[in-house]
């Protein structure tokens, strides 16, 4: 059913030849313990068109679908879970949102920049006071005359202090009914914005997560991106490709746990015998796979689904909900036929772990996918795409 072309293969194959010769165990390390963005690293990615791979040749990108960016990124996370998450997404959160609906001035100002790697365009949605409850936010975007006047906090924001330009959802209307019904998407310069670095965190080390402060910061009407209190079905939009990128990255971290433990079972010698001649142990690496197999099918269908303009929010809520839950099994596993080596930083595996467990939370939480599931298959009678 996704055969892939013999571009997406060579794609896959180019992605993956790369990963494997920069993707260093030696660098993850640095960047980990020293909580570092990896500049070289991500210079080198986008001279092959790595990161920009989905966006319109027009502004620089590589004109590939979001199918092909999933490809990429299953196969930078196999190499390096921390590398491979920061480097697939270098352009950042919000330049998705900017190329669907920036203006031409917007898309020149940040999204040329963002795919030249000149500084990515960070998203901010998350409050302290709301976190998942985006439905009403505390961030104001208030009009004075012809500018808006924004302020407000916005918390956990990835990479805002590498970014040119931040995609900040405001609350427009105070009173609209429903709430969210009042809110605009802004397109802010980063330099008008107090970014702090967030606290220190399980995994995910080399990736900063910021606090951003909006502190009277005076945009205009063009600032807009969008329409005017229409933010909060525009960002829905987004949502959709967060979800099975949720997918695509913990799938590509367990791929990699996975061949680790397979090579270690192979070749550990415990009572005479290699570890893999235990059916004990033999189950567990079947297992692994078939967890594998199935999170890539359902993986692929639903990038397959949104790269066709036909993404089902519905699916790709079950590819978030369940894929990064049962990928973190997977490396579990990994670590435990490892033993003792497993839980060791050089093994490279229980790093994957930490990273993956963000997953859970990040981009849709599993409950709220769950929810979305619900409300589609019980409240609107929806019928996933064949
Ligand atoms: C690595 C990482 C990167 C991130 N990057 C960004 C970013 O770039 N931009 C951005 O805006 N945000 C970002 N976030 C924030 C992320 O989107 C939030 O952490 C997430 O939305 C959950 O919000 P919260 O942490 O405040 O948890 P809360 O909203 O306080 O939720 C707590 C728990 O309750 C559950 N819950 C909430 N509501 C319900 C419900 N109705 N039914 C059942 N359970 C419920 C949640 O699923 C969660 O498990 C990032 C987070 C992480 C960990």
């Amino acid at each position: 059913m996704f055969e892939l072309t013999e571009e997406q293969k060579s794609i896959k194959k180019a992605a993956r030849e790369f990963a494997e010769k920069e993707f260093t165990k030696e660098l993850a390390l640095e960047c980990e313990e020293g909580e570092e963005y990896p500049a070289d690293l991500v210079k080198k990615a986008f001279q092959l068109g790595f990161p920009s791979i989905e966006f319109p040749a027009e502004y620089g990108g590589q004109g590939y679908t979001f199918f092909e960016k999933v490809l990429i990124t299953e196969e930078f996370c196999r190499a390096s879970s921390t590398l491979g998450m920061m480097v697939a997404e270098a352009c950042g959160l919000g330049a998705p949102l900017v190329e669907v609906f920036g203006s031409e001035e917007q898309k020149k100002r940040y999204l040329v920049p963002a795919l030249r790697n000149e500084g990515s365009i960070a998203g901010a949605f998350t409050e302290p006071a709301h976190g998942t409850d985006i439905t009403f936010l505390d961030t104001s975007a208030v009009k004075e005359r012809d500018r808006w006047v924004i302020n407000g906090t916005k918390t956990f924001i990835s990479g805002a202090d590498v970014a040119v330009g931040v995609v900040v959802l405001c609350q427009t209307n105070p009173k609209a009914d429903p709430t969210y019904g009042g809110q605009t998407l802004f397109l802010v310069d980063v330099k008008d914005v107090e970014v702090s670095k967030f606290r220190p965190k399980l995994g995910l080390k080399a990736l900063s997560l910021c606090e951003l402060k909006f502190d009277n910061v005076v945009v205009d009407e063009k600032d807009i991106l969008g329409q005017l209190n229409n933010g909060f079905y525009e960002t829905l939009l987004l949502f959709n490709q967060i979800r099975i990128l949720g997918g695509a990255r913990t799938l590509g971290m367990a791929i990699g746990a996975y061949e680790i433990a397979l090579k270690y079972a192979k070749e550990r010698q415990l009572f005479r015998r290699p570890l893999a001649r235990f059916q004990g142990i033999r189950w567990m690496l079947a297992k692994m796979a078939t967890e594998i197999e199935l999170a890539r099918i359902a993986t692929y269908k639903a990038a397959h689904l949104e790269g066709q303009g036909k993404g089902d929010p519905a699916f790709s809520a079950m590819v978030k909900s369940w894929v990064p839950e049962r990928m973190l099994n997977v490396i579990n596993e990994a670590i435990q036929i490892l033993g003792g080596l497993g839980y060791m930083t050089e093994s490279d595996v229980e790093r994957r772990w930490r990273d993956a467990r963000a997953f859970q939370l990040a981009g849709g939480s599993r409950e709220m996918c769950w929810n979305t599931i619900a409300r589609y298959l019980i409240d609107r009678d929806h019928k996933i795409p064949i």
